[in-house]
């Protein structure tokens, strides 16, 4: 079977522009009956989608049709957590085998050397892998600022991509001079973070329907920054209307942490500082207790599950069936480069519904909801109803597997499970906003190879600079 393709490869989506992708074996839909239809077709018009279904249903014309006759069709994949920086420093020596505040001392002295140009390249270097594995909209937790980079460095860089982007301005305030785990030389001045959030929001955040980028006010963790901190940032956010980010209850050391410095669990600590509410998401949440998933449930707070992150620091498995049955608002996450260290959104499925299974049994979680949970529930969880569906008035953001290869071999009977159960490998096809960002197998925004030797250069010069044990290739 081969994948007939007609006009010539998008550049970027005029407004009228219209694309049809036809004859798709499956079309995951996600919309309210969770329609799955066979033999579906979608019909797009400039960055919008507006028909969805059989091939009476949608117009069978338009400037680019693709056939997709051996393919399945799904809403582009939601990427809630990630730190980009970090795909510098994947499987360094003397952090691969520490849990989580081990492992951040390790590499905190090596991340003081980051410069704006290594950030530009990271975070391309971090989207062409979430692409290529069927992510859409990527949220990005950038919490450090040495040697003058800026938020605006990973924002330009996911515009470069076409990505939809939420960037989260992140931040470190309490050095280890005041009981924090950061290095002192790696912490910013509480003024001067919140005065460059109030710049970035200002300057970036686009909040009408479709918007290609967000802005997020996300202080690190409880463990880096102050309580006046966590409080400014909650109120700065309110303001604005933008959302809100950091850590929570990662693992046991976090909870002692909190306890100790705060007399309080991690859930009852954000309640206390307003850091609760549809606004709201906070990464990994393994420990989080009895009354921090009422209290979630209530106040529609997010959580961002990152389970191969949590399994690579010995984290813990995060109760995430006991959160979908109280009607906590899950996203998928992959968590920064240093401790997954990939950025293979399809996999992090597949993480999830074994890690659940491993935790909690079998049926924990089925691989339809590990897929909702990396679409919709991303949605969700990042606050946005204008994603993670393929629906009339939904943007157009689309991921294309191929069926017929051989990891998927032999799963034709329901390719939509094989799609979570097997490795479907890479995308084919990878549409954010109407523009096709990966187009028969290639990212078509940046040149892949020129970003490797790249970032493979500065993640040597890195390793250099920290006396690390590094070989050059
Ligand atoms: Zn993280």
């Amino acid at each position: 079977m081969t994948t007939q393709d007609s006009g010539p490869p998008d550049v970027f989506p005029a407004e009228n522009r219209t694309l049809l992708l036809k004859n798709a074996d499956v079309v995951v839909t996600m919309d309210k009956e969770r329609r799955e239809i066979r033999n579906g077709s979608v019909y797009i018009e400039g960055n919008t989608i507006v028909s969805v279904g059989t091939e009476a249903d949608v117009p069978q014309t338009a400037d680019r049709v693709i056939d997709l006759e051996g393919h399945i069709v799904i809403p582009g994949l939601i990427n809630t957590h990630h730190h980009m920086f970090q795909t510098l420093t994947r499987a360094v020596p003397n952090a691969q085998d520490g849990e989580l505040f081990k492992w951040l001392t390790t590499l905190y002295p090596i991340w003081k050397h980051l410069t704006p140009e290594m950030m530009g390249v990271a975070t391309k270097t971090a989207m062409i892998e979430l692409m290529l594995s069927g992510c859409t909209t990527s949220s990005d937790h950038q919490y450090i600022y040495p040697n003058g980079i800026k938020l605006d460095d990973s924002i330009e860089a996911a515009r470069e991509m076409g990505m939809r982007f939420h960037a989260c301005r992140g931040s470190m305030s309490v050095g280890v001079s005041k009981g924090g785990l950061p290095p002192d030389s790696i912490v910013e001045d509480e003024d001067v973070i919140l005065a460059d959030t109030r710049r970035v929001i200002e300057t970036y955040h686009d909040s009408s329907r479709g918007a290609m980028t967000r802005i997020v006010v996300a202080p690190c963790s409880p463990f880096s920054v102050t309580e006046k901190l966590m409080r400014d940032s909650a109120a700065l956010a309110r303001e604005y209307g933008v959302s809100l980010h950091t850590h929570l209850a990662e693992n046991d050391s976090d909870i002692e942490y909190s306890l100790k410095n705060f007399n309080k669990t991690p859930a009852k600590y954000v309640e206390d500082l307003g850091w609760v509410g549809h606004d709201v998401w906070h990464a990994h949440c393994v420990k989080l207790d009895d009354y921090g998933m009422k209290l979630f449930a209530r106040t529609n707070t997010g959580v961002s599950h990152c389970p191969s992150s949590n399994m690579r620091l010995g984290s813990g498995i995060a109760p995430i069936r006991r959160m979908l049955d109280s009607g906590i608002h899950v996203g998928l996450g992959v968590d920064g480069s240093a401790s997954n260290d990939s950025s293979d959104m399809i996999g992090e499925a597949r993480q999830a519904l074994l890690l659940q299974r491993v935790g909690f049994g079998p049926e924990a979680l089925t691989a339809r909801q590990a897929l909702e949970i990396a679409t919709l529930g991303g949605a969700k969880t990042l606050n946005r109803d204008d994603i993670g569906a393929l629906a009339p008035g939904m943007m157009a953001d689309i991921a294309v597997f191929r069926l017929n290869t051989i990891s998927m071999a032999g799963a034709n009977h329901d390719p939509v499970a094989a799609l979570v159960f097997c490795n479907p490998g890479n995308v084919v096809y990878n549409i954010i906003n109407g523009r096709v960002v990966v187009d028969n197998s290639k990212i078509t925004t940046v040149n892949e190879t020129s970003v490797i030797e790249q970032q493979n250069a500065f993640s040597y010069q890195l390793a250099t600079l920290s006396n690390m044990t590094a070989v050059p290739y």
